[in-house]
């Protein structure tokens, strides 16, 4: 009964959210891609509905499918309480930030926090209970998909889609059923390692601190084999450099990095060197760009106070364009524009990671893995999740396409996802 009353105040919550908005394009009531089946079928080279991208981004931003790769929100969830559906103070994404931001398609990482040191697979299983009843319990407006198919009706539907993708091998504890039981309840990808290696191989920061080599183990070569098998994606954010050769020398699939930067612009161990990106892009894989500034500026300070400046400067911009997603965007643009602080880092240098990456291999290999509520510190305009649209108005300016936007936006990881977990 409490999940019922919920649920109704939930959808008219997002009923009112969306009276607030322009009501034609509104994603909770029309679905957005109805006009476009190429998009479905993935035949974006033809995909072009706007003529001036510099007045329009806001629009496509909108109109695209929006994807992010990696967010950790199950934590402050588990460990503060917070509440998925509430436009929560202390987090950087919820259901309403995710909204407002554009986001179409979120993948929740499931990963057990450090404190936890033991029975990692049961605290993960809790994760994954916890997803499944979002699911039910706000299904009016939320899909937990496992596969292509179902995420593309649920967002035809105009649903926020959710995915799971897990963080750290550690949690299947050296056990081959576990990685199964991972797939069966719908986990579609996993992270090797994250920071500290395990059964399956070496973490980057362990073979960058310690200097060892490590690799893959024999368990840990057997795990990939099987993932490609049950068409599970392999994720090389976190692991050490000799392990991500083993990774490239024995999966048959794409190879994604669900949340990294490039090592040649921010020289950090959880970084890509070039040879690694252009492994991933000839797999035909996936590269979902970090928002942490640690990973993006080797300068990078802390940027929370520029973001509760800015957050305070827009609220009389949010009171008075808040109902229209494009009007709104662009008020919010200008003032960040005449705002701009020389401290901190800009979101040019996430556009510039991006920008490194289609240079090096192309523009079909890349797109977000915010890592919001991991415990980062984004840049000064990114200061939470109903920013996306920022960095879509930031590529028009480097001259970006509407295709080329549209797959870095979403059908980029939308290829790979169609290919390998079908
Ligand atoms: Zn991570």
């Amino acid at each position: 009964m409490k999940q019922l009353i919920i649920g109704i105040v939930l959808v008219i919550l997002f009923q009112n959210f969306a009276c607030f908005t322009t009501n034609t394009a509104d994603k909770s009531i029309t679905p957005k891609n109805t006009q476009q089946p190429d998009k479905k079928d993935h035949k974006m080279d033809s995909t072009t509905k706007f003529t001036d991208l510099n007045k329009d981004a806001f629009a496509l931003h909108k109109d695209a499918i929006v994807i992010d790769t990696h967010n950790d929100i199950l934590m402050p969830i588990f460990i503060e309480g917070a509440d998925i559906s509430k436009d929560n103070h202390n987090t950087q994404s919820d259901f309403v930030k995710w909204k407002e931001g554009g986001l179409d398609v979120q993948v929740f990482s499931i990963y057990v926090p450090v404190r936890y040191k033991s029975n990692h697979f049961n605290y993960v299983m809790k994760l994954i209970d916890k997803m499944e009843e979002y699911s039910t319990q706000y299904s009016e407006i939320f899909y937990l998909a496992k596969h292509y198919d179902e995420l593309m009706k649920a967002y035809s539907k105009g649903k926020f889609c959710g995915l799971m993708g897990a963080e750290g091998g550690n949690m299947i504890e050296g056990s081959m059923e576990n990685l199964e039981t991972l797939y069966s309840r719908g986990v579609r990808y996993l992270g090797l390692t994250w920071n500290t290696s395990n059964e399956i191989g070496t973490s980057a920061r362990d073979e960058s601190t310690r200097g060892g080599l490590g690799g893959l183990t024999e368990f840990g070569k057997h795990v990939v084999t099987r993932m490609n098998e049950l068409g599970m994606l392999v994720d090389v954010s976190h692991l050490g450099e000799t392990a991500f050769w083993d990774v490239v020398q024995i999966s048959k699939d794409p190879i994604i990095a669900s949340h990294s930067n490039v090592y040649n612009l921010a020289p950090h161990y959880r970084n890509l060197t070039d040879e690694q990106i252009k492994a991933i892009a000839k797999s035909e894989g996936y590269i979902g760009i970090n928002f942490y500034c640690k990973f993006l500026d080797p300068d990078a300070s802390s940027t929370t106070s520029i973001h509760n400046k800015y957050k305070n400067g827009l609220k009389s911009i949010e009171d008075e364009y808040g109902s229209d997603f494009v009007k709104f965007n662009e008020k919010r643009y200008e003032y960040l524009t005449e705002n701009k602080t020389s401290s901190g880092t800009p979101v040019d240098v996430l556009i510039d990671h991006i920008d490194y990456i289609v240079k090096l291999v192309g523009v079909d290999y890349v797109g977000f893995g915010s890592d919001f509520d991991g415990g980062v510190y984004t840049p000064n305009e990114l200061y939470d999740a109903t920013c996306y649209p920022i960095i879509t108005k930031k590529l028009v300016e480097r001259g970006y396409t509407e295709q080329d936007i549209r797959k870095i936006l979403g059908l980029n990881f939308l290829r790979v996802f169609k290919q390998v977990c079908r």
